[in-house]
């Protein structure tokens, strides 16, 4: 892959023979020209290039698109990659990173080598979890990858947040509740407004399992709340009664500035208060299907009206941290969703959730985050272009993206 770093003040034209816009569709033959570190124009080639005098990169034979986005990963997992079976199940695989996560180290070559897996598959923005903070590896980041770093809380004792959290650069700093079945709903709406106040993003796990469907209905007396009370935990709040999505909606979570990952058992009546609140919903198929051998139906949510985007999840429940697969899961399971709905999970609707609202898309005004994907060996039809490059090998030819 070949990275172009775009300066201050550089102005320059790109062509590709695709250049997949989202708000002007699939344009062929056409380019960008690219101002002071923003898209100025999209056109036909030749007409863009007869009023340009400048610097022209002919990206060959592929498909210019905005670069991925991972919404969900925990990269400070990543040395437990290949130490977990698959179909555990929800507890026992619990247990097993509990377990792992005592008696491992973490290693600073399974980061280096996960960072590089996100960069050779056209990842250029993350939305990372973590319980350490400030995050152990944002020394090890390249300038082309941007994102949030998301400090995760969990527990049900009353705790406050007294150092600085938020700040922009290289990573935008935020916070983030686990899930409701491990953190109390005080802690959860106190996160969220610290959160709200800086209007930044919120994640939160929800609705990932069935223990934790059953802990809100029947805490104690549920598989969850056996565990959490063996492991000395106190949950007097519980039982809720409530689905967790209907729960977060009662603590005023769900707006658009929320990230609910995984959403993988939900009731009818949660879609419509996803929709109304206006969340966004993380899918992590390749996650849920890892640990309980299920996966989310993205019809439903679309028929809903709500914005998905997708993350990989951490090594812990992944083989790998290719967004790209994901979508090729989705796809494969789900073959009626058009290839371009996913790969706008993987895009716009993505960089929406992480608030960077300038990328995700190439339009004029917008940030020039993008990849450049070989189609070289692809029929040049471009009603089949993106599902037929979603079913076959993605080879990244060029990043370009904006030097900070
Ligand atoms: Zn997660």
């Amino acid at each position: 892959m070949d990275f172009i770093p775009i300066k201050n003040k550089e102005s320059f034209l790109l062509k590709s023979r695709f250049i997949l816009t989202w708000d002007k569709g699939l344009l062929e033959n056409a380019g960008i020209e690219v101002q002071n570190k923003v898209i100025a124009r999209i056109e036909n080639f030749k007409l863009l290039k007869k009023s340009f005098t400048g610097k022209v990169l002919d990206l060959g034979e592929t498909l210019l698109m905005p670069c991925l986005v991972n919404v969900h990963l925990h990269l400070e997992l990543s040395h437990l990659k290949n130490k977990i079976k698959q179909g555990l199940g929800f507890l026992p695989w619990v247990k097993e990173v509990i377990r792992l996560k005592s008696t491992l180290n973490p290693s600073e070559t399974e980061l280096k080598k996960a960072i590089s897996q996100l960069i050779s598959s056209g990842v250029g923005i993350i939305g990372d979890v973590g319980n350490n903070f400030p995050p152990t590896y944002e020394k090890l980041l390249n300038k082309n990858i941007k994102g949030v770093y998301f400090w995760e809380h969990l527990g049900f004792k009353k705790r406050r947040i007294s150092k600085e959290v938020f700040k922009e650069e290289p990573l935008i700093y935020s916070l983030s509740a686990h899930a409701p079945h491990t953190v109390s709903s005080e802690m959860i709406k106190y996160l969220k407004e610290k959160t709200l106040k800086m209007k930044k993003p919120f994640s939160i796990h929800c609705a990932e399992s069935e223990e934790e469907v059953e802990f809100l209905k029947k805490g104690k007396e549920s598989t969850w709340g056996k565990f959490l009370l063996e492991r000395g935990f106190e949950f007097s709040e519980i039982p809720v009664k409530e689905t967790p999505v209907k729960y977060l909606e009662k603590l005023g979570i769900l707006d658009s500035l929320t990230v609910l990952v995984h959403c993988l058992y939900l009731e009818e009546e949660d879609y419509y208060a996803i929709k109304k609140g206006g969340a966004n919903v993380c899918l992590c198929p390749r996650s849920n299907y890892f640990i309980q051998n299920k996966v989310p139906d993205p019809r439903k949510f679309l028929k809903a009206g709500i914005s998905v985007c997708v993350g990989t999840d951490s090594l812990a429940s992944n083989t790998d941290l290719d967004l790209w697969k994901e979508l090729e899961f989705l796809s494969e399971k789900f073959p009626e969703v058009p290839g371009e709905e996913l790969l706008k999970m993987a895009t716009l609707n993505g960089a929406r959730a992480l608030c960077f609202l300038n990328c995700g898309k190439i339009s004029v005004g917008s940030k020039p985050e993008l990849i450049a994907v070989d189609v070289e060996k692809l029929p040049k039809n471009k009603k089949t272009l993106i599902n037929n490059l979603l079913n076959s090998e993605k080879i990244i030819r060029y990043r370009i993206y904006e030097e900070t």
